[in-house]
Formats: structure tokens, C-alpha cells, sequence
């Protein structure tokens, strides 16, 4: 008997549950090992960096949002206060891990190829590289791109979403899972806003609406407005 209905209608037969061979369910199975895999590895990188003294964060958003420039100009005001260091995601050219180098930091290139993620194995292999100084703080800037990255510990104390004002305001709807990861949000380019339409104040609600507890911080990398709230918080951070 039909149980939405009552009524007498055999129902149609259902289709057979997908095999657990299936193409499907295989690739499900994949992305779970993969992902376990990761946290085994983000979890070592984690105590690795907690042993050391060192803050990382790891610095997340779409190409072209100002992630190197945010970096150069953060190093800038950190430089002689604590130690500095710097791993550059990008999947091809050292040009990003040059205008760090130029700062005077250390920092090493990891490219990812074809790869649109880093992975906490990379970030192993790039701390392995770098001096880890106490009390001292490690950029790692993502590949540009605001889907994988979401979903890839990579043994960071803090996941930071770089949102710039040249983009949709509803890009934490579209992208929710990066804006739900992400504990601080950095919203840059603020210096153009006479220039564009972007709602702040709508741009705002959507993201506290995916995450309501993100620390957010309006600022220019470029023109320098509002980076000394950001640094402060890092050196809180970094002493806490
Ligand atoms: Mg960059
Ligand atoms: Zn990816």
C-alpha cells in the first residue's frame, strides 16, 4: 500500500541503492581518507608550532583579493618587534615569495601545480625550512581560490578570509563553507570604496549571518587605513 496516499496502487519498484563500488560512493570514501590524512598531519604541524612558540595564520581568499600585499605591509609594522615567517602558496612562479623576500623575512615558495589547495603535508615540508623563533609569528599565504581551502587544516591557529571591495558583496553566501571556516575576516581595498558599489554594512551581515562570532577588520593594505587594529590583534595574538 501507497504510504503517502493509502491508496492500493503498487508503488513502482525502486532503484537499486548504488553498489559501494560505485564511481560515487568511491570518490566519497577518497575525500574522507584525504581529509583524515590532512588532520593527522595538520595536528602534528599544530603541536610542531606550539612546541616552537609560534602563532600561525593562515591567510585565505580569492586571486587578486591583496593577500601579498596585506603580508608585505603586516611584516612592515612586525619587522624588529617579533620574528617573521612566511610560507607562499601559489601554483606556479616565485614572484609572491619575492616581494616577501624583498622585506627581508624568510620565507619559502611552495608551488601546488595543479593543485588549487596548500595541504598540511606542504606546510609540513615548508616549516621544515623555515626558522621557528618564539614568540614569533608564521604567515602562510593560501592559493588563491575560495572553495578547497576551506576544508584543508593545515595546523593554523587562525583562518583568515581576505575580502577585498572590488568583489560581490554576497560572496559569504556564495562560498560558505570559507567564510563559516574562517574565524577573522579582513575586508581590503577599503580606500576604493568612493569609487565602487559595495554595501559594507550589507557585506558585513552576510557574513556574521554564515559565522556570527568573526572578528572582521575594514582596512587598505595599500594606503594603510585601519592596519593598526589588525597588527595589534596579531601581536595579541602572538603574546597570548
Ligand atoms: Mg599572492
Ligand atoms: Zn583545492
Amino acid at each position: 500500500m501507497c504510504t503517502t496516499c493509502g491508496c492500493h496502487t503498487p508503488l513502482p519498484a525502486m532503484p537499486a541503492p548504488l553498489p559501494d563500488t560505485s564511481w560515487e560512493s568511491r570518490l566519497v570514501h577518497l575525500e574522507a581518507d584525504l581529509l583524515a590524512s590532512n588532520d593527522a598531519q595538520a595536528a602534528r604541524n599544530r603541536q610542531l608550532l606550539q612546541r616552537a612558540g609560534v602563532r600561525a595564520l593562515n591567510l585565505m581568499s580569492s586571486p587578486g583579493a591583496g593577500k601579498t600585499t596585506l603580508l608585505v605591509e603586516t611584516i612592515r609594522r612586525l619587522q624588529g618587534t617579533m620574528p617573521v615567517a612566511v610560507i607562499e602558496g601559489d601554483q606556479q612562479t616565485r614572484l609572491d615569495a619575492e616581494r616577501i623576500e624583498a622585506t627581508g623575512v624568510p620565507v619559502t615558495q611552495i608551488n601546488t601545480g595543479k593543485g588549487c589547495h596548500l595541504d598540511a603535508r606542504m606546510v609540513h615540508q615548508g616549516l621544515m625550512q623555515l626558522p621557528l623563533l618564539p614568540e614569533g609569528v608564521l604567515l602562510i599565504e593560501n592559493v588563491g581560490n575560495l572553495v578547497c581551502p576551506a576544508a584543508f587544516d593545515l595546523g593554523e591557529h587562525h583562518k583568515v578570509v581576505v575580502f577585498s571591495v572590488t568583489e560581490g558583496e554576497d560572496k559569504p553566501l556564495k562560498y560558505p563553507d570559507m567564510f563559516r571556516a574562517a574565524d577573522v575576516l579582513v575586508l581590503n581595498k577599503c580606500d576604493l570604496l568612493p569609487h565602487v558599489r559595495f554595501d559594507v554594512s550589507r557585506a558585513l551581515d552576510y557574513a556574521r549571518q554564515i559565522r556570527p562570532d568573526v572578528q572582521i577588520f575594514q582596512l587598505s593594505a595599500t594606503e594603510g587605513s585601519g592596519m593598526d587594529a589588525w597588527v595589534d590583534w596579531l601581536r595579541a595574538r602572538v603574546r597570548a
